[in-house]
């Protein structure tokens, strides 16, 4: 139990944790002591001590002190045990969100150094460095990221937890293209589109988090959303930014309920435009669904056999595909 509890601490120093919090400080000196408003009691000018090196912390305006154990049964009321499955969870959630960050922006690295995936971007009419580099697109080579991950400290356990690494030890996106899917906090799933066509769709294993880029598109009146991210992709780049994906044609509650967290909102699905008419049957049902809840929703009708990727791939202007936007009747 004594050494479980030494290595939790050393995983997670007290001072990390409470930058997690979004605690702020100033350091005291040039020592490791650094200090801020403590939040176990209400005041005004900081008192709250922590200790880098002894991994302590101390506030003199409530006398509490003691380690991140102690902090966290403190600061939220916790037992004993019920703490340390707390913080057990969140240094694994700590963990995979660090090194899927670290992922992604080594996939970014990776892009620059290949032609090969350039060409194929540009093939499907993406080409704005700025928006290559603003959804940080990457790419993934295959057999390097394990041995970059190690080097960086991360275990092969994280690596394999996390699906980047698959039972046999070897990286799981293989000549990919690759979208970091991340929410407030940072990466939670990477998407990666194979140069090939043999299993061109991949995630990683677990959830994809919110509505893509939720944060920034949450803001707008109108909200388009479409099901890939090479649709959003082409839409960002011809400036329609209050554009999110539902990564498929089917959407989860937490993505539901976002896209309906605001009565006022307008809603337009475009969706593929395919022969079996799967993506048009899916926007009309979850259109329906978003009437239900009182949010409008228009689904929009792209020329035959297109999604908005092929679309701008075959010609098609921002003007064009606002008078998609503006042909298509509320529900
Ligand atoms: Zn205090």
């Amino acid at each position: 139990m004594g050494e479980e509890l030494e290595k939790l601490k050393q995983r997670l120093p007290l001072l990390d944790y409470l930058r997690q919090q979004n605690w702020t400080s100033r350091p005291v000196g040039h020592g490791p002591e650094f200090v801020g408003l403590c939040s176990l009691h209400p005041e005004t000018r900081p008192s709250f001590h922590v200790n880098a090196r002894k991994n302590l912390f101390y506030c003199h305006g409530c006398g509490e002190g003691g380690d991140l154990i102690r902090l966290v049964q403190l600061s939220r009321r916790l037992s004993f045990g019920q703490t340390l499955t707390y913080l057990q969870q969140h240094s694994a959630a700590a963990d995979s969100t660090s090194v899927l960050e670290e992922t992604a922006a080594f996939y970014q690295r990776q892009l620059q150094l290949c032609s090969e995936a350039r060409c194929y971007l540009q093939q499907r009419g993406v080409h704005d460095p700025a928006l290559i580099q603003d959804l940080r697109i990457g790419y993934a080579p295959g057999a390097r990221l394990r041995r970059h991950l190690l080097a960086q400290g991360y275990s092969l356990e994280l690596l394999q937890r996390t699906g980047l690494v698959n039972a046999q030890a070897r990286d799981a996106f293989y000549r990919r293209i690759v979208f970091p899917c991340s929410q407030v906090g940072g990466v939670v799933n990477l998407y990666g589109r194979s140069l090939g066509d043999t299993f061109p769709h991949r995630f990683l294993p677990g959830g994809k988090g919110d509505l893509f880029a939720w944060e920034s598109v949450r803001q707008f009146p109108t909200v388009i959303l479409v099901e890939g991210l090479f649709d959003l992709a082409v839409l960002w780049q011809a400036g329609f930014r209050n554009t999110t994906c539902a990564l498929g044609s089917r959407l989860t509650p937490t993505p539901f309920r976002q896209l309906s967290d605001r009565l006022t909102r307008r809603v337009y699905l475009v969706f593929d435009q395919d022969e079996n008419q799967t993506g048009q049957g899916a926007a009309q049902q979850l259109a329906r669904r978003l009437e239900e809840v009182g949010v409008k929703a228009h689904v929009v009708a792209l020329p035959s056999g297109h999604d908005p990727n092929s679309y701008f791939l075959a010609g098609a202007t921002a003007a064009d595909f606002a008078a998609c936007l503006q042909g298509a009747p509320p529900r």
